[in-house]
């Protein structure tokens, strides 16, 4: 028998149900797709949906060609890539009235791009329809292809994001198929592309990381240009899943954000809340700003 720990009071929010968040649910179902607010049930939706006017939307299907232990998104044989996504996507950002759109996707093993040919769409349709809302991107590593990430560049997001997730450590423990070391090369290699477009990634704690990893993850990232970085903690999300090694206190958050921003880091979020995509209308403003 597992032992779990309790999860700490900070950690206990109710997820607010009002009349705008069912409206928006239902014009998610009515145009198939899928967010990962909803799909992670993640506790900021109603601030981010209804506040922050910020989403992320989880596009090339529901289900994904690999399977991290971390991770509630479904894995098998992955639906019919669908052209007419992107479109939709831009005209719910619209009636969502989005400022910042976060686009991510199911790592898309089974197709020759990755998936980064709609990606780009993805991004190309937004970008039409909703001139003034700023762009995230969120791919996998579309396992190290430069070509791909050339496509998803392409079509200009400003800013891209890909998480390492955890350290180096428990990365393959943690994560399926990625790599630490070539997450870090495609941050890198984003840079060389788009030396403007600020690059970001995000940790996971509580996975029976130490603090030195942590900020030999910090450090990583720094060496590879990384701009901003996110750490939030990590939920088990079934029992299935990787247990809770350790709850981390908002004070040690605090401080691991405060090195991070030692480190040069140009922006970084740390809470037990937080998650790659939180308050990531300000991350632009800072990033760019610099
Ligand atoms: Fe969605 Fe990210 Fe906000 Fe959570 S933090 S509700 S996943 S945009
Ligand atoms: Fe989840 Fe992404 Fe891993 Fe797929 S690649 S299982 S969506 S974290």
């Amino acid at each position: 028998q597992a032992e779990y720990i309790r999860k700490p009071d900070w950690l206990k929010t109710k997820i607010n149900t009002n009349e705008s968040y069912r409206k928006l649910k239902h014009l998610m179902r009515d145009k198939k797709l899928n967010t990962v607010c909803e799909e992670a049930r993640c506790p900021n939706l109603h601030e981010c949906w209804s506040e922050r006017k910020t989403a992320t939307f989880m596009i090339l299907g529901d289900t994904c060609t690999r399977g991290c232990r971390f991770c509630a998104v479904k894995t098998g044989l992955p639906n019919e890539l669908d052209w007419g996504e992107p479109q939709r996507v831009a005209d719910s950002v619209k009636v969502m009235g989005l400022k910042h759109v976060v686009v991510t996707a199911v790592a898309r093993d089974d197709l020759k791009d990755g998936g980064a040919a709609v990606f780009a769409e993805t991004v190309r349709q937004i970008r039409k329809q909703n001139p003034a809302a700023t762009i995230e991107i969120l791919p996998s590593d579309m396992k190290g292809d430069y070509e791909s990430l050339h496509t998803l560049m392409d079509s200009g997001p400003d800013i891209f994001n890909h998480n390492i997730e955890t350290v180096r450590r428990l990365t393959k423990k943690v994560r399926a198929i990625a790599m630490y070391d070539r997450s870090l090369q495609l941050l890198e290699r984003v840079k060389e592309i788009a030396p403007n477009t600020p690059t970001k990634s995000s940790i996971m704690v509580g996975l029976g990381e130490t603090k030195e990893e942590i900020i030999e993850a910090m450090d990583d990232l720094r060496a590879h240009n990384v701009d901003i970085m996110t750490i939030g903690q990590y939920l088990q999300p079934t029992k299935k899943h990787l247990k809770v090694e350790r709850y981390y206190h908002p004070d040690e958050f605090e401080e691991l954000k405060k090195i991070a921003l030692e480190k040069g880091f140009k922006h970084c979020e740390a809470g037990p809340l937080v998650r790659s995509s939180y308050h990531a209308d300000e991350q632009v403003s800072n990033a760019s700003a610099q």
